[in-house]
């Protein structure tokens, strides 16, 4: 199935000069890439590769199979590369593919989550996105889905004999998403078909077999209701399994165990400096009202006064637009890192088939689109409850509202976007690093502040803390539910007392957490591992040290793992640009 030029790395003899060859394994990249793509084309269809946008796996143990034989291949083809003559870049690829593929490994052969997860049965969001997104006519689009509807009723009907022992929650959601998903079917697909000229004895033909699949998925969802399972499989992942999940996804140097214990440390830390701030601060918001004893109460209360300062609701956006600018400025002006002008990033209100997601959100270019726009959704607030909108105002607060714009866009996700889409590499783009990503979107929140951004106001360090004793928090809460036993009654607890959350996110927080696992530590892993990496890197270059050199460099590996990237920096000696 693939084309291999590598030289054996074991061939006796010649030393390391025989896999020197990037050209080879350049050009084994892009075979593996189509082959990953044929074997998973919803994956394909969501990163902007279309070629196999009318396939649709059935789930069994066939396929199952059939993908250990490709990561079996695979894994063989890339052991014939000599990974340490290969360029930087290269090298960081082909770790990050040798991961990919032992992970497929891993959750086919340790995790099995097709026995246990139900929510992982669901083919509407690749629906969803070839309706919506308008990378090919609309009526090739429709064609496609066309041809991908036919194996549905099979896909439900095999997806229900893999089933053992769900989950309760993964078994609730699964019927959520399916049934909140199915409109996309049942509805949008025949409105989008009326817009077109395509003959209508076909058009019947095309909603016929849409019927069906409504009537798949809603028997999916009819089944699993009726489901009988006394005992089902706890929640939580376990403490094994856990360990593993983190070395795959976050790929930290350090374990998931360690990352929890410096998490904890962190919170103490925060709570700390906060309660300084917040001493200090006292007096010109409550004059000579008595200060509560109790450090949680008193910080609790000065958040909640600072809270107040927020944006009207109908000002949420164009207070965005104001921002943007000024952060543009601060970032050139301190000298942090070049932005780049040919690649503007557009504020836009949030598109309809997004909404309900954030309040605001990025999204940028796809790997195979690397010159497509980069836009800042932005939820509207109007139509909501007087209450809703305050109580989200108040989140989203005068400070917090900054560096929600810091974190999503300058310099956060949407700058490390820009330079990630400089880095050649695909690989990096479609296997691109959570923890990396939000890891620095947390990391210049701290940056644009430690340089001075928002005048060194008090205040907005102690919003800063707030928002960022979220990240940390995540990471304690994610660990003590899967890897321990933490209840729901303890989470919500320290969500509200500890990190100052309201009850409405918190009870959001559990529910989230009680349906995934991992990612939601990959906000503080990766903002320590760069934190840590920047002090690596500093005692390294000793006098020569430029934070702008330090953010660049990161930046130009793409979105591959700390660890990776810290390799490759600590490797070499710096060179002055
Ligand atoms: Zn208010
Ligand atoms: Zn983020």
């Amino acid at each position: 199935m693939v084309a291999l030029t590598g030289c054996k790395k074991d061939m006796g003899g010649s030393g390391p000069m025989m896999g020197k060859d990037d050209a080879a394994f350049t050009i084994y990249e892009n075979n593996f890439l189509d082959a990953l793509w044929k074997r998973n084309p919803d994956w394909a269809t969501s990163v902007g590769y279309h070629k196999y946008d009318s396939l649709l796996y059935i789930p069994n143990e066939q396929s199952r199979q059939k993908m250990l034989e490709f990561a079996k291949v695979e894994i063989d083809s890339l052991s014939r590369f000599e990974v340490n003559s290969l360029t930087d870049a290269n090298k960081i690829d082909y770790k990050m593919m040798q991961n990919q593929l032992e992970y497929a490994q891993w959750q086919i052969q340790q995790l099995k989550a097709y026995e246990w997860d139900p929510s992982s049965y669901n083919v509407i969001g690749t629906f969803a996105y070839i309706l919506n997104e308008h990378y090919a006519p609309l009526t090739k689009r429709l064609r496609n889905f066309y041809q991908r509807m036919t194996n549905v009723p099979l896909y439900y009907k095999e997806a229900q004999k893999q089933i053992k022992n769900p989950v309760a929650e993964l078994t609730s959601l699964a019927i959520e998403q399916n049934l909140g998903g199915v409109d996309v079917i049942e509805k949008d697909f025949a409105d989008s078909l009326k817009k077109t000229d395509i003959p209508k004895a076909e058009q019947k033909l095309m909603t016929d077999r849409a019927a069906l699949c409504v009537q798949a998925i809603k028997s999916y969802t009819e089944w699993l209701k009726a489901l009988k399972n006394d005992h089902p499989r706890s929640f939580r992942l376990g403490k094994d399994l856990y360990e593993d999940k983190f070395k795959y996804e976050i790929v930290s140097a350090s374990s998931a165990q360690q990352v929890f214990n410096a998490a904890v440390q962190r919170k103490k830390y925060l709570h700390g400096e906060m309660a300084k701030i917040s001493r200090q601060l006292w007096p010109k918001y409550f004059g000579s009202k008595t200060m509560p004893t109790d450090t949680l109460v008193l910080i609790s209360a000065m958040i909640d006064t600072l809270s107040s300062k927020h944006v009207k609701p109908n000002e949420f956006q164009s207070a965005i637009e104001q921002l943007i600018p000024k952060l543009n400025t601060f970032v050139k002006t301190k000298d942090l890192l070049t932005l780049d002008p040919t690649k503007p990033l557009i504020i836009r209100k949030e598109p309809g088939y997004m909404a309900g997601v954030a309040g605001a959100s990025m999204s940028g270019p796809g790997p195979y689109d690397k010159a497509g726009n980069s836009y800042f959704n932005v939820g509207s607030l109007s139509g909501w409850s007087k209450e809703k909108a305050e109580s989200y105002l108040r989140e989203y607060n005068q400070y917090i509202l900054q560096i929600l714009c810091i974190h999503e866009a300058v310099p956060g996700h949407y700058v490390q976007g820009v330079y990630a889409n400089k880095a050649p590499s695909i690989i990096k783009s479609v296997f691109g690093n959570g923890a990396m990503n939000e890891g620095w979107a947390v990391y210049t929140e701290q940056m644009m502040l430690d340089n001075g951004y928002g005048n060194n106001e008090p205040e907005m360090l102690l919003m800063w803390y707030k928002w960022h004793l979220r990240s940390v928090c995540n990471t304690i809460l994610d660990y003590s539910v899967h890897s321990g036993s933490m209840t729901k009654e303890q989470a919500i607890k320290m969500l509200t007392t500890e990190a100052f959350q309201q009850q409405a996110e918190a009870d959001g927080k559990w529910k989230r957490v009680s349906v995934s696992s991992v990612q939601l530590t990959s906000y503080y892993t990766g903002y320590k591992e760069i934190m840590d990496l920047r002090e690596a890197y500093k005692l390294k270059v000793g006098d020569k040290y430029k934070l702008k050199e330090f953010n660049e460099k990161f930046l130009s590996y793409g979105s591959a793992p700390v660890k990776f990237i810290k390799d490759a920096m600590l490797a070499k000696a710096p060179v002055a640009k």
